[in-house]
């Protein structure tokens, strides 16, 4: 049977002493802020705004939430991050995807600044993380790492498979463990066989968003396998892209949906908030 790694403890551990290091900061009078923008009535979006919210109260971070119109233009979208880069007390800028039809999130995006872009989804961040000069680690990967790091068990040398290519989850996932001296293998929708590749993963990371695509025959026997997949099942209930039930017995740790991946990666936007406080702080000699 596996050990069941839960991120919602590890996300409550971490929230602690994002606290204390928030009140450290508050100290030397910076207060950490986000900005979360949501555009349009999405329900998903809607209660990962609210949670978003709920994580700096939490906390201790100041915050702005825009509810904006789905009728909005791109122009007043780009001119309200425009306010926001130059805010002394906004550190991080959040736009809440996805953005309803006929806005440019890849535009919208490019626009903020990188210094606040704690997404980590701006082309100079993402193009830091390639080289391995990380100034914010892309929040659902970097839980990923918080998730196996608990194992004990190191990334250098294992075999590590990343089911998903992309640019918010498999391929900065891919960039994580590879720093971490992972031997990793992207598989992806035009992957022949995947079983091929999972079976052989030390270290399992399934993003697919297709409901139950690992099954435990696909696992190998001992490994770490982590779910990032959150989709509806036919009953409406909230799944992996593990079938957990299969692939239990098999793992040696494995996460579960919900209560894994979901809670770890609002933590992590949290942790490079601030981190983006401190860094305004030294560049004002605070
Ligand atoms: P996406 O749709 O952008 O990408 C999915 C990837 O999976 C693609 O690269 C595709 O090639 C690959 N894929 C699809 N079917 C496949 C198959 N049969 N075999 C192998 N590869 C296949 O999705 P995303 O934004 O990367 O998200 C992936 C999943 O993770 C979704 O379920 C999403 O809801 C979830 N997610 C969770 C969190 C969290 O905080 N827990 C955060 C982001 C995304």
């Amino acid at each position: 049977m596996a050990e069941i790694i839960s991120g919602t403890a590890l996300s409550a551990t971490i929230r602690s002493e994002l606290k204390c290091e928030t009140d450290k900061l508050k100290a030397q009078g910076i207060v950490p802020g986000l900005a979360v923008v949501l555009v349009g009535e999405d329900p998903a979006s809607k209660v990962y705004v609210r949670n978003k919210t709920k994580a700096c109260e939490e906390i201790g971070f100041y915050h702005e939430q825009y509810n904006l119109p789905a009728t909005i233009t791109e122009h007043e979208i780009l001119d309200l991050v425009d306010t926001l880069n130059h805010s002394d007390k906004i550190h991080g800028i959040l736009i809440q995807a996805p953005l309803p039809k006929g806005l440019d999130f890849k535009n919208i995006i490019n626009h903020i600044s990188p210094e606040k872009d704690v997404d980590a989804f701006h082309p100079v961040n993402v193009g830091k993380i390639t080289i391995g000069d990380f100034d914010f680690l892309p929040c659902t990967p970097a839980g990923v790492m918080e998730l196996i790091h608990t194992t004990g068990i190191s990334v250098e040398g294992k075999n590590c498979v990343v089911v998903g290519r992309s640019n918010i989850v498999g391929k900065p996932q891919a960039m994580l463990l590879l720093k971490e001296n992972g031997t990793v293998t992207i598989c992806h929708s035009k992957t022949p066989d995947l079983a091929q590749f999972t079976k052989n993963a030390d270290i399992l990371v399934a993003a697919a968003g297709k409901a139950g695509l690992i099954r435990g025959d696909m696992i190998k026997p001992g490994s770490i396998v982590i779910d990032v997949g959150m989709n509806r099942n036919e009953e409406g209930k909230l799944v992996g892209d593990v079938d957990f039930a299969s692939a239990e017995p098999v793992a040696g740790f494995i996460t579960p949906v919900p209560g894994g991946v979901g809670p770890m990666t609002i933590t992590m936007l949290m942790k490079n908030t601030l981190r983006s406080a401190r860094n305004h702080g030294k560049n004002k000699n605070l």
